[in-house]
């Protein structure tokens, strides 16, 4: 998919690296969470609110991408992880796409509030916000990538990642490759709805 500077702009907005996810939780409800991201659930963790309206389409991803159910059992069984997922479609003078805003709480927790502004891209661009997450649950060194050419700085000082540009490409790929013809209609005219909803 081809990204034209301003379109390709799906950037992460605040980035506070997330402590390592090592505390003893309860074994038994983390493998409930990361069991819902396979059928026949097929649905993201508790931890992970939808704004009403986005479950059909996450259960078509979750579906149809095997490496956006990778992505959720990994995200699932991070215990210290609380996460919202908002559409908007306000127009503005703003470019990016999708982003992600972190925080790192008091008590150790990392909550991040991913604002998708292209229903229309939601498969790549839900993808895309998700490996940011698992970027800071890896502990990953964005400086540091950036530095060898994995990541760069964007001029709000917002970082961009190679890992999860290919990440979105591949669940949108994937959805697109493995759902038949009517799912894909379906999805097309959820998106409307979506869309609708949003517009009032
Ligand atoms: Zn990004």
């Amino acid at each position: 998919m081809p990204y034209s500077l301003a379109a390709f702009v799906a950037s992460t907005f605040v980035f506070i690296s997330a402590p390592s996810d090592t505390n003893k939780h309860d074994v038994r409800a983390a493998a409930t969470a990361i069991a819902t991201c396979d059928a026949p659930t097929l649905a993201l963790p508790g931890s992970i609110e939808l704004e009403q309206g986005l479950q059909p389409i996450v259960k078509w991803m979750l579906e149809h991408s095997p490496r956006f159910r990778e992505q959720c059992r990994t995200l699932a069984a991070a215990s210290r992880l609380r996460a919202t997922v908002t559409v908007s479609h306000r127009q503005s003078a703003v470019t990016f796409r999708a982003r992600t805003a972190l925080r790192q709480t008091e008590a150790g927790g990392l909550n991040a509030q991913i604002e998708i502004r292209s229903a229309s891209d939601i498969t790549e661009l839900l993808g895309h916000e998700f490996e940011h997450l698992i970027e800071q649950l890896d502990g990953v060194d964005l400086s540091a990538m950036a530095r060898g050419g994995q990541a760069r700085r964007l001029t709000d000082g917002a970082f961009e990642t190679e890992r999860a540009i290919a990440a979105g490409q591949q669940v949108a790929g994937e959805v697109i490759d493995n759902a038949p013809d009517r799912v894909r209609k379906a999805g097309a005219s959820m998106w409307r709805i979506i869309r609708r909803a949003i517009a009032k």
